[in-house]
């Protein structure tokens, strides 16, 4: 059970044909009751980490750093063992075939906190230092280079497996002994509170060798529901976790949806006015998707004259195309963003289909994909984004399980947030166990679980919904994403000692919580709105003021230069726009203390019938 034993191993890695997961059918697991398992054999385990994407190989790097030096730590992943970082021909041949990741201050200091980022910023990532954006109907685009104002910490910007291959390939240099990686198994937990709370009990499935071929990204871009278990039940063995069980199963989710089902159960049990009483029951928030993209990705090769250290991103009426690089060379892989019902957001479209839109929506980006390319990219099938969730009211589930990462908080990649709040929760969840250490380095987990959730809870919810409030479709995102991204820039700029920049960047900021952001952007909303309605009053009383003095003035004028006969149709006009002036109470209240413009008719028309007495 270890990475040596998978059917396609790291160096066999490109050889291994992609299967098409939507094809296939899936063997559904039927979880076994816990006195089902009484005279079975069970193993027991220090540690576990459910899932080895980026947060699950981080946190098994963390543990064997923190935790007593003779506990083992195990890791399952039901896909097979990532791609070699280092084999160019993985990574250059088709770059559209990895999504690619970039990694900002939050994911880089967690990675350099436990010893993985040199090894991965060294060759294997590109930072972009700028952006070019082109705006629907422009041809050239406008190209930006990050102040040090704007990114503390340039983005480095390498593929979600090639930053899993590196940290594999760490675990394997440094802690080989140490943990333990078991590819092509799933996780599935039976007890939370095994023992009187003493443990939890899992099965582990191994999966088919089917699935264990499959690389992450292909699994991503070919389920659109992944929240189904894959592998077969008819080998399996039980493991007891005598310390922490870590659940960084992604979107997939194993571990946090039998969570779900097992409070639901509990709390479904309890009477009326016990429910009152009861704590909240742990559940998984899924919001439906009311702004849904898929996509397709393109490889590309930025012409020489263009730079290949920036984020290249087009917005058109039907589609959006955001380019990244995927090395130094200038092969970039371009993400043609589609709405769901679009005709080309199929498998199997007519290239010159796409070709037409292309050359349409994009035309500076069609011209550097060839014929054959197009071609490719219309027989693939489309491939999903995530969805928003968040799980909570809490983190953990008994004394030993805690679980983190995409499992907890699933939010769009429009704005690099899914594996760099991953793994900053690998982090908080280090310092959590660093809290509850003895002298002798044992951990007290349940102080440690109930730790975690209350650090890392609110935050999830938090990053959720204010990502999600910035993809919210049609008129209900100007309101909830344009209106306040104009209003931070502008009260920023004028008045940046109270105002911090917009909520996106504020995100990226590592020192800030994002339960933080969002509470600060909460009582930016109000003082703005506070300084916007003192604005409008004080500017609607000066212009009525205005409005009042100049139709005096006009009348003085006409008084004066005009013979008195056109003092009867001055005097009508100056009633309509008196009349127009005083349909607002606000504005009669306004002008109280002025003299009213009756008043002045009349004062004007007397004097000039008086000159004209006295001409006479
Ligand atoms: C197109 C795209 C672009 C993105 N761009 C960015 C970006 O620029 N910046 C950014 O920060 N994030 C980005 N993300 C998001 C990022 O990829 C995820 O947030 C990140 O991979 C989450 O890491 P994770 O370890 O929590 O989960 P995952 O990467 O999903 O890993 C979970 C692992 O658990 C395994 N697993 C699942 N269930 C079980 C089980 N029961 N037993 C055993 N193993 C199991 C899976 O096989 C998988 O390997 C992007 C995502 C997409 C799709």
């Amino acid at each position: 059970m270890n990475s040596n034993s998978t059917t396609c191993g790291t160096l066999s890695w490109s050889f291994c044909p992609p299967n098409k997961l939507s094809t296939r059918k899936a063997t559904v697991s039927i979880i076994r009751a816990v006195n089902d398992i009484s005279n079975e054999s069970v193993e027991t385990a220090d540690a576990v980490v459910c899932g080895g994407g980026p947060a699950g190989l981080l946190t098994a790097i963390m543990l064997a750093e923190k935790l007593p030096p003779s506990q083992k730590i195990r890791l399952y992943d039901r896909l097979s063992a990532p791609p070699d970082a280092d084999d160019d021909r993985i990574w250059d041949n088709d770059v559209a075939r990895f999504y690619l990741i970039g990694l900002g201050g939050r994911g880089q200091s967690a990675l350099q906190e436990f010893g993985a980022w040199e090894g991965v910023v060294k060759d294997r990532c590109v930072s972009v230092v700028g952006r070019r954006d082109w705006q629907p109907g422009d041809l050239e685009g406008t190209e930006r280079i990050f102040t040090e104002a704007e990114k503390r910490v340039p983005t480095e910007v390498l593929a979600r497996d090639k930053l899993v291959g590196v940290l594999h390939q760490h675990i394997l240099d440094k802690y080989n002994g140490r943990i333990e990686l078991n590819y092509g198994f799933e996780v599935h937990p039976i007890d939370f509170s095994h023992e009187n709370g003493k443990s939890v009990l899992v099965e582990i499935a191994q999966c088919t060798s089917e699935l264990g071929r499959l690389n992450p990204s292909e699994v991503k871009t070919s389920v659109e529901n992944q929240e189904e278990i894959l592998c077969s039940t008819e080998d399996t063995k039980l493991l007891k976790v005598n310390g922490l069980l870590v659940a960084a199963d992604g979107t997939v989710r194993t571990v946090a949806n039998a969570m779900e089902r097992e409070d639901r159960k509990r709390f479904d049990s309890l009477n009326p006015i016990q429910k009152v009483f009861a704590p909240k029951p742990f559940r998984v928030k899924r919001y439906d998707d009311d702004n849904q993209r898929v996509y397709k990705s393109f490889p590309i090769d930025v012409p020489k004259d263009w730079r290949f250290d920036l984020n290249y991103s087009a917005r058109a009426k039907r589609a959006t195309f955001d380019a990244l690089p995927a090395n130094r060379k200038g092969n970039y892989c371009g993400l043609l963003l589609l709405k769901k019902d679009d005709p080309l957001a199929v498998e199997n479209n007519d290239p010159n289909e796409l070709r037409a839109m292309m050359d349409n929506s994009f035309p500076f980006f069609s011209k550097l994909i060839d014929d054959d390319t197009m071609a490719t990219v219309a027989k693939k099938p489309v491939s999903y984004l995530p969805s928003f969730r968040y799980a909570g009211p809490r983190l953990h589930q008994g004394n030993n399980c805690v679980m983190l990462g995409d499992c907890v908080h699933t939010v769009k990649p429009y704005f690099g947030l899914g594996a760099n709040s991953a793994l900053e929760d690998v982090r908080i969840l280090g310092q959590a166990i660093d809290k509850h250490k003895d002298e002798n380095g044992e951990i007290d987990t349940t102080k440690v679980v109930r730790e975690f959730s209350k650090r890392r809870a609110k935050d999830s919810k938090a990053l959720v919904r204010v990502s999600r409030d910035l993809d919210r479709p049609g008129k209900l995102g100007v309101f909830t994403f344009l209106i306040p991204i104009i209003l931070d820039s502008i009260f920023s700029k004028f008045l940046p000692a109270i105002f911090t920049p917009n909520i996106i960047n504020m995100l990226q900021r590592e020192g800030w919580t994002f339960s933080g952001v969002a509470r600060r952007k909460r009582l930016e909303r109000v003082l703005q709105a506070a300084m916007l309605a003192s604005g409008f009053y004080l500017v609607g009383r000066v212009a009525t003021r205005a409005a009042l003095w100049t139709v005096a003035k006009v009348f003085a004028l006409c008084q004066r230069s005009v013979a008195a006969r056109y003092a009867i149709p001055a005097a009508a006009l100056s009633c309509v726009a008196t009349f127009l002036a005083s349909r607002s109470n606000k504005t009669r209240e306004l002008s109280k203390d002025l003299p009213a413009v009756a008043d002045v008719i009349s004062k004007f028309s007397k004097k000039s019938e008086e000159k004209q007495v006295a001409k006479k």
